[in-house]
């Protein structure tokens, strides 16, 4: 499994069962990012891999989580994006946008 994205993805246990939770991006201040877990999809049971592995497939497809920047094409936390359709990254390199 690539894991450039493991760290927006965990899977807690608690009394009503198992949650996959993806962690969502915000902002205290230009350069103070805050991490919220949001819970994405819960089990009674613990998930196989297999589960884990369609949750996290249908989390990147969710644009409210994560978008596909349209310069590097590359898919980015919603909070990381500068715009619905540019990165960060981007926006720093193409855009002279200065964080
Ligand atoms: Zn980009």
């Amino acid at each position: 499994m690539q894991d450039e994205f493991a760290k927006y993805f965990r899977c807690v246990a608690d009394d009503q069962g198992w949650a996959f939770e993806v962690a969502t991006i915000g902002w205290e201040g230009p350069h103070s990012p805050v991490v919220n877990w949001r819970v994405f999809r819960r089990w009674k049971r613990k998930p196989t891999d297999a589960s884990i592995a369609r949750a996290r497939a249908a989390a990147l497809k969710n644009r409210t989580l994560f978008r596909l920047c349209e310069l590097c094409d590359e898919i980015n936390a919603a909070g990381h994006m500068h715009s619905a359709s540019v990165c960060q990254g981007c926006a720093e390199q193409h855009l002279r946008v200065v964080y």
